[in-house]
């Protein structure tokens, strides 16, 4: 089976090889089990159901939320003279129900199907008429409420199941899964954890930077210009940065390129294009563009505020470098990203999701005060175990000699605990720092033995050390209704003297 899975792969898609987990994932489905095959962005997922859809008997189904790309898909796949369709909310009337019929009497291998289709009764009875294999859920996180992407619709994928007398196989695909959503994912579809494949998350050629106390928009002319004629794009968090920034480029001189939810659905479609075609070198957006977008040579993405979680920092900074060739993702972090993400968060979601989206947020905010290796600390985040230091992000590279910082962190430490470990994180960078806060002296905090004690330091500097000091697990944060800090386990073993604290270029680590 594999032997014709392979001449599959050479004759019709002109590859000599699978990549990693390719094969495993097409075994599975081959042999008739159900699989999970989570693979990171430019993985080659699409390819673990299109060979198994030239070997197997009738159409494979494949549910995608990604509307704007089966066209794309779907020509392509022609292209390579395979037959497929799709059905979404773009087709016509009649053009809706030439491509039923077309599926009903098996002229495709593939058919592309939007979910919110899998609510139509009428659709599900002709889908009855057809012989289906195979079912693909691609972007399978969506099925999850944890995961940062939830699509009620995605529910009803069990009903379609019970609409074949011969269940097909199905085969769940997704690029962002914490351990907790892809536990989710396998429950609700009921695939044993044995027929997981996960392969590999690092990105071997991804060049991992978090920038603080930058000028933000001075980095970006700069960096635009030195990677003059590269194509990149560039993450605003708002409709207003994506505007600025792509003013200030453009009046500069740059070919840019702008798309985010405000513009019109011809506006952003003529953006993209440009930028698809090099037109435009420099993409800025928001988080709007770049779903299922698949151009390989993106040389860097840039973000231009910290974004909500790791999840979707990954998928977006991981549309760099699909064609293999080293490529840059840089995260520009300023400390009012974090209260701009908490308030995008209160404002979005219903009630019981916030404090999970919290606690993300806080494994972003993390990410940007780590020392460690930033690809390391990625992988770990999706639930790799021993994954070794990438040797190519900044921190990895930063040579500047780790100082003992210990005192300074005990002194945070034992602070926080007379404050009654019921504070943010301002209000304890400004009792260290002596100040004459009002709310600050109404608690009597002037008193305490800890005021004061980092008074040549500022508490901006401050502040930024308490984030480092709960990135490294020292300090935590509980999220009620204001996120106040404790103190966390290694942070009781510091105080005892157990444990030391070291960090790059001193109390004040990096200002690049
Ligand atoms: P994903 O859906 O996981 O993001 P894709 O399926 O779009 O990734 O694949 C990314 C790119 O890798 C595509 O251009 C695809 O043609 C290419 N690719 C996939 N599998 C192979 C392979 N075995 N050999 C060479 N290229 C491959």
């Amino acid at each position: 089976m594999m032997r014709q899975a392979l001449e599959v792969l050479s004759e019709k898609f002109g590859y000599t090889s699978f990549r990693t987990g390719q094969e495993q994932v097409i075994q599975h489905v081959m042999d008739g089990q159900d699989a999970l095959c989570v693979m990171p962005t430019g993985g080659g997922k699409s390819l673990c159901y299109q060979v198994p859809a030239m070997l197997l008997e009738g159409t494979v189904l494949v549910i995608s939320p990604l509307i704007s790309l089966m066209k794309d898909q779907v020509d392509a796949l022609w292209q390579l003279g395979i037959p497929a369709a799709y059905i979404n909310s773009t087709l016509s009337t009649e053009e809706y129900f030439g491509t039923l019929e077309n599926a009903i009497a098996g002229h495709y291998r593939l058919l592309y199907i939007a979910p919110e289709r899998l609510e139509s009764e009428s659709f599900l009875r002709e889908l009855k008429r057809m012989t289906v294999p195979m079912i693909a859920i691609d972007e399978a996180h969506c099925i999850s409420q944890w995961g940062h992407d939830f699509r009620p619709s995605y529910r009803n994928i069990s009903r379609v199941l019970n609409c074949f007398d011969d269940k097909p196989v199905l085969l769940a695909l997704t690029a962002t899964a914490t351990p907790n959503v892809r536990e989710d994912i396998r429950i609700q579809l009921g695939i044993p954890q044995e027929q997981t494949v996960m392969t590999g998350f690092e990105r071997a050629n991804l060049v991992f930077t978090v920038i603080k106390g930058e000028n933000r928009e001075k980095f970006i002319k700069e960096y635009v210009e030195k990677n003059k004629g590269e194509a990149g794009i560039i993450y605003a968090a708002t409709r207003k940065a994506v505007e600025s920034i792509s003013d200030l480029l453009r009046r500069s001189g740059y070919e840019v390129a702008k798309y985010h939810g405000g513009m019109s659905d011809i506006e952003r479609g003529q953006e993209q294009e440009r930028f698809l075609n090099d037109e435009a070198t420099v993409m800025v957006a928001t988080n709007a563009f770049g779903m299922g977008i698949d151009k390989s040579n993106i040389r860097y993405v840039i973000h231009y505020q910290m974004p909500k979680n790791m999840e979707s920092y990954y998928q977006e900074a991981g549309r760099a470098g699909r064609d293999g060739l080293d490529s840059d993702c840089v995260l520009l972090f300023a400390s009012q990203d974090i209260q701009t993400q908490r308030f995008l968060i209160d404002q979005s979601l219903d009630t019981s999701r916030i404090p999970a989206e919290l606690e993300k947020l806080q494994g972003m905010i993390d990410y940007c005060h780590t020392e460690n290796c930033l690809q390391q600390y990625i992988v770990t985040y999706f639930g790799e175990k021993d994954a070794p230091k990438c040797g190519r992000c900044a921190n990895c590279t930063d040579t500047r000699e780790q100082m003992d910082v210990t005192l300074e962190a005990q002194k945070v430490l034992s602070c926080v605990i007379r404050m009654g470990q019921r504070f943010g994180k301002t209000m304890i960078a400004q009792v260290l720092t002596g100040s004459r806060n009002k709310k600050l002296l109404d608690f009597k905090f002037n008193e305490l033995t800890t005021y004061g004690l980092l008074k040549e330091k500022n508490a901006k500097e401050v502040s930024d050390f308490i984030e480092f000091l709960i990135s490294a697990n020292c300090l935590q944060v509980e999220n009620g209704q204001f996120p106040t800090i404790r103190v966390a386990e290694r942070g009781r073993e510091v105080l005892l003297g157990n444990d030391k604290i070291l960090r790059k270029g001193s109390f004040v680590s990096k200002q690049l």
